[in-house]
C-alpha cells in the first residue's frame, strides 16, 4: 500500500514495510512518546525552519508513528532543525521535539544511513574537534579541515585572507590548563551516545 505524506517532497511512503521496532526505539531514546502525537500541526506552523524542511516536524512524527524507518532517517528534516524549542513551547503536549530529532540524528549515524545534509553535519563536527583537543576552537585549523572536507579551497579565500591580515586567525592553536575538565564532558559525551 502506498501513502502520500502531502509532504513538502510529495514524496510516496511504501506502508507495507513497517518498523514499528524504530517507533519503540524513538519513543525510548527521545523519552517522548511520538505515538500521542494528534497531528494539531502547531510545531509544523510556527517552526523558523519549515521552509527548508522536507517533511514538516509533525510529519516526521508521522513517519515514525508509521515505522517508516529509511523515509525518516535519509530526510533532511532531522539535520535542519537547530532545537530552537519553539515547536514544543507551541505544542499542546509539550512534546519535545528536539529531543526527537536529537534522537533521530544519532539513530542516523549509527545506523550509517546517507546524511541528507552533510554539510550541516560536517561543520558542527570540525568545530568540536578542536575543542575536545585544546579545550578551545582554532579557527584557521577549523577553516582548512571543512575546507578537505568540502574539497572547494578557494572559495571565500579572500575573507580568509583578509581575516589573516587583521591577525583574526592564529597559525598555531593554544591550550587551556585544565585540559581534564574537557576530556570530562567528551567521554560523558560519547557515553551518551548510542
Ligand atoms: S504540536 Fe504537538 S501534538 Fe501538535 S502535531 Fe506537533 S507534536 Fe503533535
Ligand atoms: S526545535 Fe526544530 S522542529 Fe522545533 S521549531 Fe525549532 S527548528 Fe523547528
Amino acid at each position: 500500500m502506498a501513502f502520500d505524506t502531502d509532504s513538502v517532497t510529495n514524496q510516496t511512503i511504501d506502508l507495507d514495510k513497517p518498523d514499528f521496532k524504530f517507533n519503540n526505539e524513538v519513543n525510548s531514546f527521545s523519552k517522548v512518546n511520538v505515538n500521542s502525537c494528534w497531528h494539531c500541526k502547531s510545531c509544523s506552523g510556527g517552526c523558523p525552519f519549515s521552509f527548508a524542511m522536507d517533511y514538516h516536524p509533525n510529519q516526521v512524527i508521522r513517519l515514525v508513528q508509521l515505522g517508516q524507518k529509511q523515509a525518516v532517517l535519509e530526510c533532511q528534516t532531522i539535520w535542519i532543525c537547530v532545537g530552537c524549542h519553539t515547536c514544543s513551547t507551541n505544542c499542546p503536549l509539550a512534546s519535545d521535539m528536539s529531543s526527537i530529532m536529537d534522537s533521530l540524528r544519532q539513530i542516523a549515524l549509527r545506523e550509517n544511513v546517507r546524511i541528507a545534509e552533510p554539510d550541516i553535519f560536517n561543520f558542527p563536527q570540525e568545530v568540536s574537534n578542536p575543542i575536545e583537543r585544546y579545550g578551545r576552537t582554532h579557527k584557521l585549523e577549523i577553516m582548512l579541515r571543512y575546507k578537505l572536507v568540502k574539497r572547494n579551497w578557494f572559495e571565500d579565500m579572500d575573507v580568509g585572507l583578509k581575516m589573516l591580515a587583521k591577525r583574526k586567525l592564529d597559525l598555531l592553536p593554544s591550550k587551556i590548563d585544565k585540559m581534564t575538565d574537557i576530556k570530562q564532558i567528551f567521554n560523558d559525551r560519547a557515553k551518551r551516545a548510542i
